[in-house]
């Protein structure tokens, strides 16, 4: 048996490491950039009514067609813009790199950036270049430019705000990095909610720029729903490799839902900045951390040197679940990222983190 399976599976996925997804039963989860909010009773029982005349028996709209219109209507997509629905904005990151991928093709993207680009690039046999930010997270233009004309990337990802970092690039910069790209550049807006700064209106004055968003960091993770706008000719050729139903029934009248009711996401995400604001003042008044400034649902901060995994286990003790990246060398050494919460789950993350005996950054 394990010796098929050495014979048969390639080489690299055996080297791989699975994602691995840490157990959350019974804690304060503030580790995936959820949104905390459930929707109100009366909004949740008109959401199920409307799923009870969903006939599951039948394949969904392959063309997703009801949602589509409420999208376009809802972002004001121009003529000559096309929509393409995931099962996650992960599926059209896979999506992309499968059209582009060829051997000898390269995918970059800036690190430390949203690690999902390099394994979907590893699982497709694709070369991955991540290109260091500078120190304040920002593009580093000179070294972007320096390996773009050494490889050549099919496709350059932005996670704009960035994830981990939380930040935005500067707009210049990017727009530098646009013109200089010899290939498609992903724009992902996951946090635009957040951030409230696009370029989804700007698509036009490119020939090499799409942006993607999902639902899942403003409330609908469970959904699994994620989209890109860009040009007809571009997503004509993505969505040739998207599979037929790959957006289920439930979904695609739970986000048509959804958008009708548009003024709740809304009001949660800005319930949601208002405390990213209260917990990074009360993170910098500890004086223990070097705090990061966040344009998303989420705080990177550093510890004093080798005390991250210490703190880490800390707030496990208490039930609070934050995402550590202390064992990584390099920038995200003894960094931690905290998702905001509700209001009682961020101040029992901040009561943790006060009776914590660890030292100055
Ligand atoms: C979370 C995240 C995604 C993935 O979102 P899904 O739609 O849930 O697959 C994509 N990009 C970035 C930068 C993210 O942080």
């Amino acid at each position: 048996m394990s010796n098929r399976v050495a014979q048969w599976i390639r080489a690299d996925i055996r080297a791989i490491n699975a994602y691995h997804v840490p157990p959350a039963e019974g804690m304060i989860k503030l580790d995936a950039m959820e949104n905390p909010n459930p929707w109100p009773g009366e909004l949740s029982e008109a959401w199920l009514q409307r799923l009870r005349q969903v006939p599951v028996n039948r394949y969904p709209d392959p063309g997703a067609r009801l949602l589509a219109e409420r999208l376009r209507d809802h972002l004001g997509i121009a003529q000559g813009h096309s929509l393409l629905f995931g099962n996650g904005s992960d599926e059209l990151i896979q999506i992309v790199m499968m059209a582009l991928a060829e051997p000898g093709r390269v995918v970059m993207g800036t690190e430390p950036s949203f690690v999902m680009y390099r394994m979907i690039a590893q699982f497709l046999g694709l070369e991955y270049v991540g290109v260091p930010l500078t120190d304040a997270f920002g593009l580093d233009l000179p070294h972007l430019a320096a390996a773009i004309d050494e490889h050549h990337p099919a496709v350059i990802f932005l996670a704009y705000p960035n994830n981990p970092t939380g930040n935005l690039f500067s707009e210049e910069d990017v727009l530098a990095l646009i013109h200089r790209a010899p290939g498609l550049v992903v724009i992902d807006e996951a946090y635009h909610a957040f951030a409230r700064e696009t370029f989804l209106h700007r698509i036009d004055e490119f020939d090499n720029v799409v942006v993607m968003r999902t639902l899942s960091k403003s409330g609908l993770a469970g959904l699994r729903f994620g989209f890109m706008v860009g040009a007809d000719a571009w997503i004509h050729e993505f969505d040739k490799l998207r599979l037929p139903y790959n957006v289920n029934a439930l979904t695609q009248q739970s986000v048509a839902f959804a958008l009708e009711h548009a003024e709740q996401m809304d009001r949660q995400c800005a319930a949601i900045v208002a405390e990213r604001g209260r917990v990074i003042e009360a993170l910098r008044a500890d004086g223990r951390f070097r705090v990061h400034p966040s344009d998303a649902n989420f705080v990177l901060f550093h510890t004093a040197p080798e005390q991250s995994e210490d703190l880490f286990q800390h707030l496990l003790s208490r039930h609070v679940l934050i995402k550590r990246f202390g064992h990584l060398e390099g920038p995200l050494k003894d960094a931690l990222r905290v998702t905001i919460g509700l209001i009682e789950e961020n101040n029992a993350f901040l009561a943790a983190v006060g009776d914590w005996g660890g030292s100055s950054a």
